[in-house]
């Protein structure tokens, strides 16, 4: 089967597919190639306003489903996606140009989101607690939250929506979604599937088009209970901000800025794949990627020689190429961010060891990169740089080490190497981080909670919490 099959230039609003009301469009393209692949529909207020009304139509219906029954939607929602990796992993990388390899992974860990939550809901247990005196019950119990609204970023268009809908659907919630404008397909494909398996049309509305409409909309609405986004914090503080007037639940999933740390005690080794994983994978375009790699004085020139040999072994390309490691970045503006944030870099005293500039494939393939001597001064010290550039600081003591990894306004993940059981316990008390990888480049996994503190966001997506999000707990006391 082709990407093509879930490849829908339309929305999917109260269970129909349609067009904007203005009939106007927007042109989406293949960022390895520049084609344009398809259109979508550029809706707004109003199409949102008929998708609030249909996801509070039907919250009636999906949360008076009997559990069993909603769950085995859910069963069958994950065996879809699986059944449909291929296609799905290929429309994920046409449009947002990651390597398919890492867009089949994408929709297999969709999918396993959705075989989590649709486990864990029927554990979502209330409890009874003993009352001060006699004659009493104090019961408590858990409700779906009602219609959800859902913004989502173009990094992973997929799985990003997966952490939202499922959680969502197992709960009972009714959905109004909108993934981002370059990369809307796999969006719109959680739809198609969703119908296909048999959740009540209405359940799960997706639409395209204005975000400040489209979520103007969502935030305006009293209907819409809770707002989940995940995207950069500048737009997430404005939601916050927005959700004052409707006293509206969020989860925010905002930006992050890693730290990475090497101690000399580290297995060199597995520091170098952790690294490699945690930097490169998307391009460096995750809000968990190592953004800054703080490596001790007696182990940093073996580390950088070997991140070096690693790093120069990538293949750039067209994600659909056999053994690409590593696609073209979403857009111009990103090669322009690393560009700049480089300059910084190399103007106080950093030094390129490999890489440093536009790839020879032209468009927004940008070599991956690797700066030494990086100080807490330049600007990726504080900013996010979201691509394929690692800038490696010195460190000679473990405080210090800590101290800088700390010097943000981010708060989302970190990771650290080392052998000494001491050092982690202290660094799982003094990193103040939501997600912390100790030997460890990767850590995202369904059954863990996904968040970040400080300014990298509120709420967790998956593990058990990130199902109490999608749920109210309600207090009864009833006397006998
Ligand atoms: P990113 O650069 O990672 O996509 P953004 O925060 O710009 O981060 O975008 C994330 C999502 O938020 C996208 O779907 C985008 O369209 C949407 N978005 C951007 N600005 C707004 C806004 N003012 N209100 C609602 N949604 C927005």
């Amino acid at each position: 089967m082709s990407y093509k099959t879930y490849l829908k230039e339309a929305n999917f609003v109260a269970g129909e597919w349609i067009g904007a009301d203005s009939g106007k469009t927007i042109d989406v393209t293949n960022p390895a190639t520049g084609e344009v692949i398809g259109t979508i529909p550029n809706s707004g207020r109003a199409e949102t306003e008929r998708a609030i009304a249909a996801a509070q139509e039907t919250f009636g219906e999906l949360s008076a489903m009997p559990l069993l029954e909603r769950v085995g939607l859910l069963w069958k929602l994950h065996d879809a996606l699986m059944d449909n990796q291929d296609s799905l992993g290929e429309l994920l990388t046409v449009e947002m140009g990651k390597p398919l390899a890492e867009a089949k992974g994408e929709v297999a860990i969709g999918a396993a989101y959705v075989r989590w939550f649709a486990e864990e809901v029927r554990r979502a247990k209330g409890e009874i607690v003993p009352a001060p005196g006699n004659g009493r019950r104090i019961v408590v119990t858990k409700h779906p939250i009602g219609v959800v609204g859902m913004i989502t970023p173009w990094n992973f268009p997929s799985s990003m929506l997966a952490r939202k809908v499922a959680p969502a659907l197992a709960a009972g919630c009714t959905v109004v979604a909108k993934p981002a404008t370059a990369t809307p397909y796999s969006g719109l494909a959680w739809a198609e599937l969703c119908d296909e398996v048999g959740f009540p049309k209405g359940s799960v509305n997706i639409l395209t088009g204005s975000a400040r409409e489209i979520g103007g909309a969502m935030m305006d609405s009293p209907v819409v209970r809770k707002l989940t986004f995940t995207g950069s914090t500048e737009v997430g503080k404005e939601l916050i901000r927005q959700s004052a007037d409707t006293v509206k639940k969020v989860s925010m999933e905002l930006g992050g800025n890693a730290p990475f740390l090497v101690f000399d005690d580290a297995d060199i080794d597995a520091a170098v794949q952790g690294a490699m994983v945690s930097k490169y994978r998307n391009a460096g375009q995750t809000c968990v990627c190592a953004n800054r790699i703080y490596v001790q004085a007696g182990v940093h020139d073996e580390f950088v020689e070997k991140l070096k040999v690693e790093t120069a072994k990538m293949k750039v390309g067209d994600g659909r190429e056999d053994g690409v490691e590593q696609g073209p970045m979403i857009d111009m503006d990103g090669v322009e961010k690393v560009e700049e944030l480089l300059a910084d870099a190399t103007q106080k005293g950093g030094k390129i060891v490999l890489g440093g500039g536009r790839h020879e494939k032209g468009k927004s393939f940008f070599e991956p990169t690797i700066v030494t001597e990086a100080t807490q001064d330049m600007r990726f010290a504080k900013e996010e740089i979201f691509g394929p550039l690692a800038p490696v600081f010195r460190f000679e003591d473990e405080d210090d080490a800590i101290a800088w990894a700390n010097d943000t306004d981010f708060g989302l993940a970190s990771y650290a190497y080392t052998r000494d059981i001491g050092r982690i316990w202290k660094l799982n008390e003094q990193l103040q981080y939501g997600m912390i990888g100790i030997n460890s480049g990767l850590i995202t996994t369904v059954e863990a909670p996904f968040g970040g503190v400080k300014e990298s966001g509120l709420g967790k997506e998956g593990g058990s919490q990130g199902l109490e999000d999608y749920l109210d707990t309600k207090y009864t006391a009833i006397d006998f």
